[in-house]
């Protein structure tokens, strides 16, 4: 009975808004950490930690990164081009610079989606003009990859009637009762938040391939090209194209090697439930995860992991 004086560590992951697809990532992780410390009961007492996981709804990518510097959170999940840009200080205005940011792994494509109400009229970037567009909740990865689109564009919020900052769970009521008509969405597919307005009040997703987004898919590394397939929503007629990130899950050079190690043998072990969890993890493959999408160095403890399983 001694054996159960283990003491616990806590830790949390940042995540996003609550109907977004971060948040399943984040409580499909701790899921699986609490799987496979029930599994490890008894066999490992005494040497492993007990570890106890949450992963609270944020205000997403950037949000994540910024608490995660400041120690407030262990884990978060954020934007490969917000992973990029905090590890390389490329825009402080957005994210702050954050050299002890570390990869831990990359989890599913996040297109870009500009949703557009069924009345708006829109159906390009050019037509968005003069309209009212929800840009994102400050904190969220869209909302700063919103901005660049803008900036990429020639323009900013003066080129809308009206932009605001409504954050992932509200955007989708906001335009089904016409108060905006389009928002910008950075999210896995399929989404519930996406569907609710689209299978909801007939909302659509626009195809972004103007010359600007072309020139920022061929600059930036962390940017490609994505086909959501038709038939995903019933507003999705055909293919729509837009440009992508990846979701990646990063943590800071300040949290222990065993933390991230239990964290990454919870998920790799676990591949097939996550996968099993959502859609949007169908296609996960463990020799990408450990490398596509992820620009800051390794976390020590994921190494260790992906070496000791032949990956790396
Ligand atoms: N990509 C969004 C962000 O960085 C979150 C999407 C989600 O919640 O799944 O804030």
């Amino acid at each position: 009975l001694a054996t159960t004086a283990k003491s616990a560590e806590f830790f949390s992951i940042g995540t996003g808004g609550p109907t977004g697809v971060y948040f399943q990532v984040g409580n499909a992780i701790c899921k699986m950490v609490a799987m496979i410390q029930s599994a490890d009961h008894g066999r490992k007492s005494g040497t492993d930690k007990a570890y106890r996981c949450s992963a609270p709804s944020t205000g997403g990518s950037t949000y994540n990164i910024g608490q995660i510097m400041e120690g407030e959170l262990q884990f978060g999940v954020a934007q490969s081009d917000w992973q990029y840009h905090a590890y390389n200080g490329t825009k402080p205005d957005k994210v702050k610079p954050f050299k002890g940011l570390r990869a831990v792994f990359s989890a599913h494509p996040e297109p870009f989606q500009i949703l557009v109400g069924k009345k708006s009229k829109i159906k390009d970037w050019d037509s968005m003009k003069g309209k009212k567009v929800n840009i994102g909740n400050p904190g969220s990865g869209q909302r700063g990859t919103f901005e660049v689109l803008m900036e990429a564009h020639g323009v900013d919020t003066s080129y809308f009637s009206a932009a605001s900052e409504l954050g992932s769970s509200e955007q989708s009521g906001a335009l089904c009762d016409g108060k905006i008509d389009a928002y910008g969405y950075t999210v896995g597919v399929p989404n519930a938040g996406v569907s609710q307005a689209t299978d909801g009040c007939g909302a659509s997703i626009i195809n972004l391939n103007t010359d600007a987004v072309k020139k920022l898919v061929a600059d930036k590394p962390f940017y490609e090209w994505k086909t959501i397939p038709k038939g995903t929503y019933k507003t999705s007629k055909k293919d729509i194209k837009t440009f992508a990130v990846m979701a990646t899950v990063v943590t800071s050079a300040d949290v222990s090697e065993d933390v991230v190690y239990a964290v990454v043998k919870a998920v790799f072990e676990n591949l097939d439930d996550f996968k099993g969890q959502h859609a949007a993890f169908a296609n996960l493959d463990p020799k990408k995860m450990i490398k596509y999408g992820l620009s800051a160095p390794l976390h020590p403890g994921a190494v260790k992991y992906y070496k000791e399983k032949g990956l790396m």
